[in-house]
């Protein structure tokens, strides 16, 4: 049995951790809220008394954060405490630029590393069917892989070190621009008299068809797992999409590359966020598209 820290219990670590410890790890986790320390512990999660302990004996090390300050900030405390020849993954939605510089820290500390960013949701945390975008060497894959197993069906290894987070990004930003164009369909449709049926049986076979129709309708009937049939709630927050959204485009600006698509779908997220939606699932954009918020 190998020991595993966790670092980050939140919405998406918490299930996380907990799928591993059904796995048969020992699982020693950490966060700095209270509330998340607590349900891990109940999932059988071992909590250390702080963000350092938590490395110690650790074969591998993965961070579940926020955001690129909270991964660097917490690389750089923990990494003098790991166990030589550990592997640190991150999982963390984060910038590129803040991925290769963890990176970095860990090479300094002669540790591997690797960047694994999530898609899937809460609802595939928990269900351990995440898909990881990963951006490392080989090695750093090969030793990650049973360990992602035990949390995603699929593990993509995208490239060298920030490649995860690149990927990510990327698709994001075809997620956020798809979601407005299928939202604005179904508006157009309704104006022009179609039912949401008629449009979505045709969309969801035609050249129109995309993840946001078939599984995040963002009109209520058709798919009744998606977040529309309740309220909205749930999902992917409409908050976490423009956060993506901001991300690909400093990525974008960063290389030079051309995304008025994806900086069109950054601002209508950013006025959907400033009008309340935020937690809401982001297909909830409907709402800006007929004016309801
Ligand atoms: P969350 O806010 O629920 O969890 C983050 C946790 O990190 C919190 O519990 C917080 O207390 C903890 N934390 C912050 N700083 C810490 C530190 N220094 N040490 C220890 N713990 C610390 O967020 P989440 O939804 O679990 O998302 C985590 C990451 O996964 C984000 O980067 C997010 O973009 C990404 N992500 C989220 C989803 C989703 O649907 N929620 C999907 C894909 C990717």
């Amino acid at each position: 049995m190998t020991t595993v820290a966790f670092v980050g219990l939140g919405s998406m670590g918490g299930p996380m951790a907990a799928n591993l410890v059904r796995a048969g790890h020992l699982v020693n986790g950490f966060d700095i809220a209270s509330a998340a320390r607590a349900s891990a512990a109940k999932a059988g999660v071992t909590i250390a008394a702080s963000g350092l302990d938590v490395v110690a004996g650790a074969d591998v090390i993965i961070t579940m954060l926020p955001a690129g300050q909270h991964v660097i900030a917490a690389w750089r405390s923990i990494l003098p405490h790991a166990k030589k020849g550990a592997l640190i993954i991150d999982c963390s939605t984060i910038d590129v630029e803040s991925s290769r510089k963890a990176h970095a820290l860990a090479k300094d500390d002669g540790l591997l590393s690797l960047d694994a960013p999530v898609s899937g949701g809460v609802g595939g945390a928990m269900a351990g069917t995440l898909t990881f975008m990963c951006g490392g060497s080989e090695l750093a894959v090969t030793t990650a892989r049973p360990y992602l197993e035990k949390m995603g069906k699929r593990i993509v290894h995208c490239g060298n070190i920030g490649a995860g987070q690149a990927a990510k990004v990327c698709n994001n930003m075809i997620l956020g621009a798809t979601m407005i164009a299928t939202a604005e369909a179904f508006v157009l449709g309704e104006k022009l008299g179609l039912t949401t049926q008629a449009l979505y049986d045709v969309v969801s076979t035609s050249s129109g068809q995309s993840w946001s129709t078939t599984s995040y309708c963002p009109v209520p009937g058709p798919v009744p797992t998606a977040p529309s049939n309740a309220d909205y709630k749930a999902g992917f927050a409409s908050a976490l999409m423009l956060k993506d959204l901001k991300l690909s485009q400093e990525a974008a600006i960063s290389v030079g590359a051309t995304t008025p698509m994806g900086a069109l779908a950054a601002q209508l997220y950013a006025m959907h966020n400033a009008l309340g939606e935020g937690g809401l699932d982001f297909s909830g954009i409907i709402h800006l598209l007929r004016g309801k918020v």
